[in-house]
């Protein structure tokens, strides 16, 4: 099969994958395979190709915004043809103390899809069946793969920050996740201050239907009862600290951060304001917001690349140039 691999060794900007000819995987008991579609491209990928995430395989199919259909190791709930999708958690080891207290993001033993196995940068993936989602039908493969991390994880973020119906809340970055995370808070009635640099970033926000935009040096007309960062800048971070009300939380959606500087903790987290990580997902948060999508009717712009050009598309990522997501067209 065609695969995009990424050789821990190489790695220069811009040629960090090579696309070339590999082994069709083989389907582990307990695994289906999937004949890939669609496959989302993540910032954690350019995050792994660029070496800010550690490599942990000499060689390696990134990719973990699968959307396609089972051919192999079919199961009851999962029939041959079965329309799936696949995200960033391809595996939890389910015994240990964070699973065993419904805490699956935090497992002590994850599988990483396209990180610490193969993903969907290839014509074929082969994945854990109970880490695979039914996807609703009427939603082509490029639109729903974006859903499957930056949506899923822009949804958790927003319940790791406790957004509450009705509420004012800020979201700095306006890249694949908070696109869509604006939709489901438009649905619950919040109000949406959007602070992102970026002229084409402002402009989304605005098409969406945000209640107010600025740039990154903006401050908000009030004060945020809740903030999710997804700028990988800690500058960011303090920033969005220093707009919330008193006992507002800031959830940070970012796997990796420049540095995260010093700030003034009487001012701004004084005052039982909260900063928080958010780490991974469940299979519960992927579950609940696929249906809440579906119910929505989302449907992510999006640029796509075909698989000889994965390259490019993690450029269009780096440098934050594409219409929407970015996705790559098996
Ligand atoms: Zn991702
Ligand atoms: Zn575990």
């Amino acid at each position: 099969m065609r695969a995009a691999v990424f050789e821990a060794k190489s790695g220069a900007a811009g040629r960090w994958l090579t696309v070339e000819d590999v082994p069709r995987p083989a389907v582990a008991p307990g695994q289906v395979l999937i004949k890939v579609a669609a496959c989302g491209v993540c910032r954690t990928d350019l995050h792994i190709a660029e070496g800010d995430l550690p490599p942990l395989r000499p060689r390696l199919i990134p990719g973990h915004q699968i959307v396609g259909a089972v051919v192999e190791g079919a199961m009851d709930e999962l029939a041959i043809g079965s329309r799936v999708g696949v995200s960033w958690i391809g595996g939890v080891d389910g015994d240990c103390w964070f699973c065993r207290h419904a805490m699956e993001n935090l497992c002590d033993h994850p599988v990483f899809t396209g990180y610490t196995v193969d993903g969907g940068y290839a014509e074929y993936a082969a994945v854990r069946a109970d880490f695979v989602y039914p996807l609703p039908t009427g939603l082509e493969a490029e639109h729903a793969a974006p859903l499957l991390c930056a949506g899923i994880i822009g949804f958790r973020s927003l319940r790791v920050a406790g957004v509450e119906r009705g509420e004012r809340v800020g979201l700095y970055g306006f890249g694949s996740s908070a696109s869509l995370a604006i939709r489901v808070l438009q649905a619950w009635g919040c109000e949406v201050y959007v602070v992102t640099r970026g002229e084409q970033h402002r402009k989304a926000a605005e098409n969406r239907g945000a209640t107010w935009v600025g740039d990154e040096d903006a401050r908000p007309p009030v004060e945020l009862d809740r903030a999710v960062t997804f700028a990988p800048s800690g500058k960011v971070v303090v920033s969005a600290l220093s707009h919330l009300r008193k006992g507002g939380v800031v959830a940070i959606n970012a796997i990796h951060l420049d540095q995260m500087p010093a700030f003034d903790y009487d001012r701004l987290l004084w005052g039982e304001r909260q900063l928080h990580s958010v780490a991974n997902m469940t299979r519960a948060d992927a579950r609940d917001f696929l249906s809440i999508a579906a119910e929505l009717g989302l449907r992510q712009t999006v640029t796509k690349f075909p698989l000889a050009e994965a390259n490019r598309a993690l450029e269009a990522v780096k440098h934050e140039t594409a219409d929407g997501s970015v996705v790559i067209a098996i």
